[in-house]
């Protein structure tokens, strides 16, 4: 069977590698110069870097059993170290009822009580409920506290007031948090709780995040696939709702039996032939966010402790700091210096995204002086990375506009969707290795999953998580 995959990042990467293991080879067209997608690592000033920070968690055998195939005992375990700076204080994150407490001084802590007893026993009527990220997360930490630990940090990421952002985000990504379970661990311990110091660990390849997937498309290579890299593809070619190959930007046409595309949905839906117009509206009204990666090379081996700082501070313009000193020694080998990346998120039409390199620079090193973690007159060289399209915006409504989407890329018989912005799904890599995974067994074996129902908050079949000696079953 003649199989075509658009976009080498893990998504594409799993799928290729699932099949090839099969027997069944095939040829992957990605548009850039190397493989890993947005979970690629790179080269600088001697040392390997990802872009932004990358910590792999999976609880999902299948997914922890492929990442083990393929990095072997390539890997380290990394003590997870992340906290949230706000007005001046770094909080540990996930939020400690004790540390806020402290921080927050009894005036504030006060506040934040009794805001969220009024919650609870009065409702604020106006705030979207459940269906927006401001109501969901109001209803259950009360206003005061989704101000200082919620709303700033999400409105940099989102652009958007979060009224206007569904509570998807805060459902897959905090639903498990809850300020009641938080208080008790903090008066009880952490009695009771089930591998709690293995979720606070993870495991993380010797040579960057992008290791796993350079690996793996040696594999796919190696078995007799194609990995082919700047080759971007201009659109899959359909006749109605079958599909017959694809297009690349200098018009050579390649057939393929079965397509499996990551490319951005939008990109996708707008370049078939035949899409209706009510289609190809709902298709344009979906948004991606843009990220702009600042490094910075600091002279010192001894900054902050973190593996990234989450930035809260509503005068502070980057919304994320990673410290990759603190990751791996295999990262950095000899040299003595610390690299940062401050994320800086944006619209394409914002002025920022056209900002020389050097502009962006001045401000990460004036940003990162002003939050105290770095002395202004450390020296640092810089390296600036852009993102087209890194988050797929959840904004309130989007499932009605995607729905349409999805039920006519459902149609086209030999079309398989996956990946992050290839789904319009707020993937970790995980997420984006199990759509790999599944869609590959849906091609091989003609199993029948349902790919657009993995959301990044699956229910495990099997749970099993990666310790340094291998995979140690958590039930389930
Ligand atoms: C700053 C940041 C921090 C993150 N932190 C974490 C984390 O801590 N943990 C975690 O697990 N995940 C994290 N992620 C998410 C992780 O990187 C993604 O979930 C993962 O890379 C998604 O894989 P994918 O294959 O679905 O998509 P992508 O990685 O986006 O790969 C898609 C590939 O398709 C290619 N492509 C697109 N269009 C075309 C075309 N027309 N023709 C050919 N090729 C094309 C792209 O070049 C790209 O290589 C983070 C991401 C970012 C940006």
């Amino acid at each position: 069977m003649k199989i075509g995959i658009i976009g080498a990042g893990p998504a594409g990467l799993a799928c290729a590698y699932k099949l090839s293991a099969q027997g069944i080879n095939p040829e992957v067209y990605e548009a850039g110069p190397s493989v890993g997608g947005l979970a690629k690592s790179i080269k600088l000033w001697n040392q390997t870097v990802d872009l932004g920070p990358h910590r792999f968690f999976s609880s999902d055998r299948r997914v922890n059993e492929l990442w083990l195939e393929v990095v072997g005992k390539d890997y380290s375990m990394v003590d997870r170290l992340t906290r949230i700076l706000y007005k001046g204080n770094l909080y540990q994150y996930p939020l400690k009822p004790g540390d806020v407490m402290g921080k927050l001084g009894p005036g504030e802590t006060f506040r934040c009580l009794v805001s969220y007893f009024k919650e609870y026993f009065a409702p604020e009527a106006e705030n979207g409920g459940d269906e927006t990220f401001e109501g969901w997360v109001v209803k259950r930490f009360g206003r005061r506290l989704y101000e200082i630990f919620f709303k700033t940090y999400s409105e940099k990421l989102w652009g958007l007031p979060c009224r206007e952002l569904d509570a998807d985000f805060a459902v897959q990504r905090i639903k498990k948090f809850s300020l009641i379970e938080a208080l008790k661990s903090s008066v009880l311990g952490d009695k009771g709780k089930k591998h709690k110091t293995l979720v606070d660990r993870f495991a993380y390849p010797l040579g960057g995040t992008g290791d796993v997937y350079e690996r793996m498309a040696a594999f796919v290579s190696e078995r007799g696939g194609a990995v082919n890299l700047s080759t971007p593809v201009r659109r899959v070619v359909n006749d109605g709702f079958h599909v017959r190959g694809l297009e690349l930007m200098d018009g050579t046409v390649r057939e393929y039996e079965h397509m499996v595309s990551t490319m951005p949905l939008t990109q996708l839906v707008s370049r078939l032939d035949g899409v209706s117009e009510p289609v190809l509206a709902a298709a344009k009204s979906l948004r991606f966010r843009n990220t702009i990666l600042v490094y910075l090379n600091v002279h010192s081996s001894d900054l902050f402790p973190d593996n990234w700082i989450y930035v809260h501070s509503p005068e502070l313009l980057f919304g994320r700091i990673t410290n990759f000193r603190n990751w791996s020694p295999s990262l950095y080998g000899s040299e003595e210096t610390s690299i940062l990346a401050l994320e800086f998120w944006c619209d394409e039409g914002d002025d920022i995204w056209r900002w020389e390199d050097e502009r962006l620079i001045g401000l990460a090193k004036d940003e990162i002086s002003r939050a105290g973690l770095v002395k202004a007159d450390i020296s640092s060289e810089g390296y600036v990375h852009r993102i087209s399209k890194c988050y797929p915006v959840y904004s309130a409504g989007y499932k009605r506009l995607l729905k349409p989407v999805e039920d006519y890329l459902r149609k086209i018989e030999g079309l398989t969707v996956i990946g992050r912005y290839g789904s319009f799904k707020y993937n970790n890599q995980d997420h984006s290795i199990l759509m790999g995974i599944l869609a590959a067994d849906n091609i091989a074996k003609d199993a029948h999953n349902d790919l657009w129902a993995i959301n990044t908050d699956y229910e495990y079949q099997e749970s099993a998580v990666i310790t340094e000696t291998g995979l140690v079953d958590t039930g389930g």
